[in-house]
């Protein structure tokens, strides 16, 4: 008798599992009711009758990838503001093989993040495994950014915090990664309720003194945005406070262990040499991968906007977007792009690329209980990927997503 159910016990074999802390060659992972089961050498394994075989063909059975920092894809951006940007942005991502993603705010207006956080809360409610991604949460990322360290967004839409606005946002639920410029007045009273909201509190676009950092830390802070990117240096801190020369955001996240970061892998932000002393510094454990991917994302070159419709615009080449002048706006690029560039260039074992891809962003914000490894009990989501680190198949939930763009 076949049971009828969305998700039917499946079989992963033919392939290398990926595990946190290594790799399993000629392993088995089973599903089912979409959860992972078992995982095993295949010999050791003992398989359900009945079951969906999934034929990995030789290359590896890897958790889905966690993305905790992304503002769009294929046409939308998340601050367009209505459910149908979500999903389709959402959907352009797990095909690079991204199972949960928190989209992420940027500046705009109280009204452009209302309508975002609405658009993210229906979705999520009314989930189906046709939208792709599963949405845990959102990154609250705009507005409170430092006035000098705005990068590609607009200026218009910045602001210091707003007890009121924040409140508000928070009481929704949705909020499970929030940012803030650690120097902004305000930014100790937001750091706190951001971790009374049980957050993964961040600080972002910020040209923050050591001291400043300190006094975040003592609020909850325990993250940075895309390291190097729009944050402060020893020189920007010179240029802002004079001497003596002060210590940076740099310094406090490589000094201090329970700071995590993130890298934007893209091959165009950062060079070998600072992805590899990135990972050796902070090892796979405080390091994530993200996107920081828009719009432009599976979308032919030419000129796109960042965020709301008053954002600022930017000049997509195909290989990463750029300001009028030539500096960085943002990858256009997945996280199954970031996985194989980092691999690459910092010569790291696959378990460790893979897992800064998925189980550290998914501790980091506070969903590894259910998703970010091959684990039993955990939900089923599992990529097939080719020896090359390429996407195959993507199932979410033990359900299968097409991978085939607008199937
Ligand atoms: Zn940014
Ligand atoms: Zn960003």
């Amino acid at each position: 008798m076949v049971m009828k159910t969305n998700a039917p016990a499946l079989i992963f074999q033919n392939g290398t599992a990926v595990l946190p802390d290594r790799l399993v060659p000629d392993a088995v992972v089973i599903c089912e009711k979409g959860r992972i089961a078992a995982v095993g050498p295949a010999k050791r394994t003992r398989v359900p009758r009945g079951a969906h075989v999934i034929d990995a063909r030789g290359g590896y059975i890897s958790p889905g990838f966690v993305e905790m920092h992304v503002h769009g894809g294929d046409g939308a951006d998340y601050m367009d503001g209505t459910a149908e940007a979500v999903r389709v942005a959402n959907r352009a991502h797990t095909r690079h093989g991204t199972t949960s993603i928190f989209p992420t705010t940027t500046t705009g207006s109280p009204a452009q993040l209302d309508a975002m956080l609405n658009a993210c809360i229906a979705v999520r409610k009314e989930w189906s495994i046709a939208d792709g991604a599963r949405l845990p949460g959102v990154h609250f990322y705009g507005p409170y950014f430092a006035e000098d360290k705005v990068g590609a967004h607009s200026a218009k839409g910045r602001r210091n915090p707003v007890v009121e606005e924040y409140t508000e946002y928070f009481q929704r639920g949705i909020i499970k990664i929030a940012t803030c410029a650690a120097e902004l007045p305000g930014a100790e009273a937001f750091y706190k309720t951001a971790k009374k909201s049980g957050c993964l509190v961040t600080c972002g676009h910020s040209n923050s003194s050591w001291t400043e950092m300190e006094r975040a830390f003592r609020c909850g802070m325990r993250h940075v945005d895309h390291f190097w990117c729009a944050m402060s240096s020893v020189a920007s801190l010179r240029a802002r406070l004079g001497t003596p020369m002060q210590a940076s955001m740099e310094e406090f996240v490589l000094m201090h262990r329970e700071m995590s970061t993130e890298v934007i892998a893209d091959g165009h932000h950062l060079a070998p040499a600072l992805l590899r002393f990135a990972y050796v510094m902070k090892g796979a454990d405080r390091l994530c991968l993200v996107t920081d991917s828009n719009r432009a994302l599976d979308m032919p070159p030419g000129e796109y906007r960042i965020g709301p419709e008053d954002g600022t615009m930017f000049i997509s080449d195909g290989f990463v977007g750029r300001m009028p002048g030539g500096p960085l706006a943002s990858s256009i690029m997945g996280m199954d792009h970031m996985v194989r560039v980092m691999a690459r260039d910092t010569k790291a074992p696959v378990h460790d690329v893979i897992r800064m891809a998925s189980l550290t962003p998914a501790e980091r914000a506070g969903v590894a209980k259910k998703v970010g490894s091959l684990e039993k009990g955990k939900l089923a989501d599992v990529l097939v990927l080719d020896r090359k680190l390429g996407v195959k198949r993507v199932f979410i939930g033990g359900e299968e997503f097409s991978v085939k763009r607008r199937g």
